[in-house]
């Protein structure tokens, strides 16, 4: 570089976490670091998407270079490699911000993702492909020419900083970027023809730009003797055409020439255009790797055309795993290209396909949409929603087919099942299609998740609901006391342990016909006694009666009201809730969102009902006791202690451990026969734990 250029070159540090990144692309041992050409020609392509579009409502963006196309240049001589493109370049801002000092939110997961042990070509999928550079350069050069501003030059070896100068060295990109990579000693395999050519066939196939490779060719020519002053030439740009000449004249002398020129390196015919019988499985796996940056395959692909009234043509990919930034709003929604006639249009079209689908990835290309279509003119498009509503059906036609192979259906559900609810919560529409689509653990699931149909399958005569059971955990609902009454009668129970189950199982309301219906919120009706049985039970009702009301007066307004249980078998009591209000478990989830709103909290949150079970030992003496007096201090506290029990067992929290504790404690003493007094002031951590309580044995422990 000219030394002219030097003198107004700016440094820049970079930004923390980039600096890191670069260290450990540099220090840490890859063997495979040929992905690095794959990001510069990724970044070279969306470039020129960037300017393809500009320019279809505004042609003059094109006039600086009418030509978009990417070139790759091997210079054996001073060991570099440069990747040139006219895609839409950068603007002094661009460089500083995008090169290095403001960082992706995926640096620093990409960084973690490494040190777990993931491979380097993970590195598109975080965003921070460009840094590759670094696998195989000591020193990069960027110089690039945006239409609004002057050219500039980045350059950087790392270490800490880079520096930004106008580029005053004379030659004129007219618009695009040129990144010149000075390759490391070792790294001299890259300026190979052969291997540049290998690479740009494996990763970067299915660029919809021409790809032109630099290069060399030496031939021997024969040429008659007043030929041979001639100086040489060398038609430098200009794809050559190879015509060898085959005349035979006498007194020819043999001399090597060398010439050069643009090979073109990739065929740019879209995939989707061909016939999906003729596309292999490996095909379709490397589309999908150059769409994605995934390093892995795709998990399924759907490729289809629309014809008719209306014409289009679609791959869509499932992937086989979440990406880490999933549910992050601040990322785009979609994933899926448009096309107008082969012409890439944008990647961000949020109207393509719903949210909940936003994983899917791939590519659409229409035929009827203008070219110059504004994102205006998408929002309230007609030929939009329709294709809309074919990506969506297809997209389950493809769930469904993975569903096929149980393996490839865990893989999915895993990474997925949150879209699934998200969409049963939203896509009215759809929403029983993917209802088929859900999988649960249940009370008779085992290992293996039910489907609802399965679930069907396995009703019981006479049993005409769904049952289930929302909670944070399948360890914390399988032994609830709400399902005593169903497991005993042979009702399967489904658990919802998924935060976003609660949203979901809200909208769904029923499946096949049937209501799904909670076990822990009021109205659980199990009425399938015979007259006698029914008879005997509203007698005990009845003697239970007063003891319903002297625990509510007890409680307060801890609990709407009190009755007589008709769901548990062996615990002596348990709380529900209303039928429209919130279970225990969304009220976990609620509490856990710091943004709710404290009044809409306090009044779903309010409607708690006791159940009792009048055949449980414990509640047959209470019931005693509250007959002989109804002041007793004990029966006070042990509906206390009851009512905070059943808090917990029924899925809610406490709001005042201590004093639970407190009591408990109380109660050991009173166990024990520990006089209150004598012990006053004493530590409770000195009381020996109690043999038959084993979850109070530990804490003591603990405290021990
Ligand atoms: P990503 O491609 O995921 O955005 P990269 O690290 O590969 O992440 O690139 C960072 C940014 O640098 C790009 O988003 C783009 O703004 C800019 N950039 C990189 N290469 C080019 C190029 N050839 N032409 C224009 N801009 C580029
Ligand atoms: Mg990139």
């Amino acid at each position: 570089m000219a030394d002219v250029q030097m003198a107004d070159a700016e440094t820049f540090a970079f930004q923390a976490e980039i600096n890191q990144l670069l260290s450990l692309i540099i220090n840490t041992f890859y063997s495979n670091k040929e992905i690095f050409l794959r990001e510069l020609i990724s970044n070279s392509s969306d470039a020129l998407d960037k300017i393809r579009y500009e320019s279809l409502t505004d042609k003059s963006k094109l006039d600086a270079q009418p030509e978009l196309f990417i070139r790759i240049v091997p210079d054996k001589d001073n060991k570099t490699l440069s990747i040139i493109d006219s895609g839409v370049g950068m603007t002094k801002a661009d460089l500083v911000n995008n090169l290095g000092t403001i960082a992706r939110s995926g640096t620093k997961e990409f960084m973690e993702a490494l040190q777990a042990g993931a491979d380097v070509s993970m590195i598109g999928q975080f965003g921070v492909g460009f840094y590759s550079a670094y696998l195989v350069a000591e020193k990069v050069i960027v110089t690039t020419k945006h239409n609004d501003d002057e050219q500039y030059v980045w350059e950087s070896q790392a270490g800490g900083s880079f520096t930004v100068t106008r580029d005053v060295s004379g030659e004129q990109l007219g618009r695009g970027t040129k990144i010149t990579l000075f390759l490391k000693e070792d790294q001299l395999e890259y300026l190979e023809e052969r291997r540049i050519k290998d690479l740009v066939k494996k990763h970067s196939e299915f660029i919809s730009y021409p790809i032109y490779l630099w290069t060399e060719k030496t031939t021997e020519k024969e040429i008659s003797d007043d030929e041979e002053d001639e100086p040489k030439k060398e038609e430098e740009g200009d794809v050559e055409e190879v015509d060898e000449e085959k005349e035979t004249k006498p007194k020819k002398k043999k001399i090597k020439e060398v010439s050069h020129e643009w090979q073109l390196i990739n065929k740019q015919k879209p995939i989707w255009l061909r016939k999906p019988e003729e596309i292999t499985k490996d095909e379709y796996a490397s589309f999908y790797k150059s769409l994605t940056n995934d390093w892995e395959e795709h998990l399924a692909v759907k490729h289809f055309s629309v014809e008719g009234q209306l014409e289009f043509k679609a791959i869509l990919f499932v992937p086989k795993r979440a990406p880490f930034d999933l549910f992050d709003s601040r990322k785009k929604l979609n994933n899926i290209k448009l096309y107008v006639r082969r012409v890439f249009i944008m990647d961000n079209c949020e109207e393509l396909i719903p949210e909940y689908l936003g994983f899917i990835k791939g590519v659409v290309d229409s035929d009827d949409l203008p070219l110059n279509i504004s994102r205006e003119m998408l929002q309230q498009n007609k030929i939009l929603k329709v294709i809309r509503k074919n990506l969506v059906k297809k997209c389950i036609e493809m769930f469904n087919e993975i569903a096929e192979n149980k393996e490839d259906y865990n893989k999915f559900y895993e990474a997925f099942s949150k879209n699934l609810k998200l969409g049963i919560h939203e896509d009215s529409q759809n929403r029983a299609k993917l209802a088929d689509l859900l999988r649960f653990y249940s009370t008779k699931s085992g290992d293996e998740m039910t489907s609802l149909k399965d679930y069907v399958t396995r009703m019981k005569e006479g049993q005409k609901d769904i049952y289930y059971i929302t909670g944070e955990s399948k360890k914390a609902v399988e032994n609830s006391p709400f399902l005593e009454r169903l497991k005993k009668k042979g009702y399967e129970v489904l658990f919802m342990v998924d935060a976003i189950d609660e949203y979901a199982v809200g909208q769904l309301k029923e499946y096949d016909g049937k209501k799904l219906v909670s076990a822990t919120k009021e109205g659980l009706k199990l009425d399938d006694e015979t007259e006698e049985e029914k008879k005997k039970k509203e007698e005990k009702k009845k003697s239970f009666e007063n003891l319903c009301k002297t625990i509510k007066d007890i409680l307060g307004d801890k609990v709407e009201k009190v009755v007589v249980s008709d769901r548990i078998v062996d615990s002596p009591c348990c709380l529900v809730t209303g039928e429209y209000g919130w279970t225990a478990n969304m009220e976990r989830i609620m509490k856990a969102q710091a943004l709710r709103d404290n009044s809409m909290g306090a009044y779903m949150s309010s409607k708690k009902t006791m159940e009792i079970n009048p055949d449980n030992g414990i509640m047959e003496e209470l019931r005693k006791r509250a007959e002989a007096d109804k002041n007793d201090k004990s029966v006070k506290d042990l509906v206390m202690l009851l009512f905070e029990t059943a808090l917990l067992t029924s899925g809610f929290s406490l709001d005042d451990p201590n004093t639970f504790a407190a009591r408990i404690h109380r109660m050991l003493k009173l166990g024990l026969s520990i006089d209150e007094e004598e012990n006053e002031g004493g530590d409770d951590a000195d009381m020996p734990a109690l043999e038959e309580d084993g979850a109070e044995e530990s804490k003591m422990e603990e405290v021990d």
